[in-house]
């Protein structure tokens, strides 16, 4: 009895000493008005906003004030297409053969870091070994500054398609991968594939319904999954209650996964008018990665860094995205941000804003996508893409007013995720 009055006690301290935070902030950016806030107090009790304040509030002596009185105030950022395990290099293809998964993931929670100081303070993981779900718990429990991440583990491919993991290996070598390894050849093998996926503790699930550019395949846009198996991913991924992402640069592939049922349509790069309307009428998204498109085309210029095969499709492939992207943003496709990082440097997520800028989606627009759509997307709504009461505390600001110069947003000063500050 008298041990539990002594924690009852000490339970009693801890409320009334805990602290919260007072930021000050000089302005606000509101995605949801579009608008700028003035002279506005957020103050953060644990890892959630408690409530917003007109003016400068100080709070008690308890509680720590954050001056960010001449900075523009943010939610954090969501980036909905990253590969955190890895970074193009020249070495990449090599690696394949020399690294172990404890290199992966040692080198895994630095591209974490990095990504998290940009600001972007959750991220969708498409496909990488399936360190990215161990990485995601070690960040959950604060063992690694990170990002909160939403995994797929590792990607969903067909027998020689671009997320077949033997691809390009001598014969010994390219074994018959399955499910198991995310190798799918008919609708059973794609519903197994999803509850293995769900099983290792993915939260969402990618396919790649077209050839792709980085892989060691001659195509780069062919149709790799019949809509019979992209349905079958798509009931199982719903039974488990899981979001479904598609890889698509060829426009026939891109079509059987919009009328297959997948939620986002990741790169987008040769689609047609026709899968436009398409994706309007399914409230399909697009998540762009102009960014991937660019480095891409950057390191096929680059004698040695890319396999020929490799850098022949990047030629080709990578320039084409922005523009297409411009397209179906006038039409009225839905727009999720997205970048690819990766294939681009982590921490330069922010590059994509001024991207989509130039061909066309006005700055509030962009910070939109990246914040309150993505966040829908997620099933987060009700937590991340907002500054408001209630909300999980993932705060950042910038130096300049974004909705005046976009390239501010590239220069993230202050970062708070889940209440914690990692950036100041
Ligand atoms: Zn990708």
């Amino acid at each position: 009895m008298k041990k539990l009055l002594l924690l009852f006690i000490l339970f009693l301290t801890t409320v009334i000493t805990a602290q919260d935070y007072y930021l000050q902030c000089g302005k606000i950016v509101d995605p949801q008005s579009g608008g700028l806030l003035s002279e506005k107090t957020i103050i953060v009790s644990g890892d959630r906003i408690k409530s917003i304040q007109d003016g400068f509030v100080n709070g008690t002596s308890n509680d720590k004030v954050i001056d960010l009185k001449s900075k523009f105030v943010l939610p954090g950022f969501i980036d909905m297409h990253v590969h955190i395990e890895g970074e193009s290099s020249p070495s990449r293809y090599i690696e394949r053969f020399t690294k172990n998964e404890a290199d992966i993931a040692f080198q895994s929670t630095v591209y974490a870091e990095r990504t998290l100081m940009a600001g972007f303070t959750t991220v969708r993981d498409l496909g990488g070994s399936g360190v990215n779900i161990a990485l995601r718990n070690a960040i959950n429990k604060g063992v690694v500054k990170g990002p909160r991440i939403f995994t797929a583990g590792k990607a969903i491919g067909t027998t020689g398609g671009h997320a077949d993991p033997t691809n390009g290996m001598k014969k010994e070598l390219m074994g018959d991968p399955g499910p198991m390894e995310g190798v799918v050849n008919s609708p059973e093998d794609a519903k197994k594939a999803v509850r293995q996926r769900y099983k290792n503790g993915a939260d969402v699930i990618k396919i790649t319904a077209t050839g792709g550019v980085m892989s060691v395949a001659k195509n780069g846009q062919n149709p790799q999954f019949t809509e019979e198996e992209i349905r079958g991913i798509v009931e199982a991924a719903k039974d488990y209650g899981m979001l479904t992402a598609a890889h698509a640069h060829g426009d026939e592939g891109m079509q059987r996964a919009v009328k297959g049922g997948i939620k986002t349509i990741e790169h987008g790069t040769l689609m047609s008018e026709e899968t436009m309307d398409l994706m309007i009428q399914h409230k399909t998204y697009l998540v762009p990665t102009i960014s991937a498109g660019k480095a891409a085309a950057e390191m096929a210029e680059i004698p040695g860094f890319l396999p020929p095969i490799v850098a022949q499709k990047a030629r080709e492939i990578g320039p084409v995205s922005q523009a297409t992207f411009g397209k179906a943003y006038k039409k009225g496709v839905p727009i999720a941000f997205g970048t690819d990082a990766g294939v681009s440097p982590h921490g330069e997520n922010g590059k994509e804003f001024g991207f989509m800028h130039e061909a066309g989606m006005p700055i509030i627009e962009t910070i939109r996508s990246a914040t309150i759509i993505n966040a829908e997307l997620l099933g987060m709504e009700n937590d991340l893409g907002q500054l408001k009461g209630g909300f999980l505390a993932d705060i950042i600001a910038v130096d300049e007013n974004p909705l005046k110069n976009v390239n501010t947003l590239e220069n993230v000063v202050f970062v708070m995720k889940n209440g914690e500050v990692f950036k100041q």
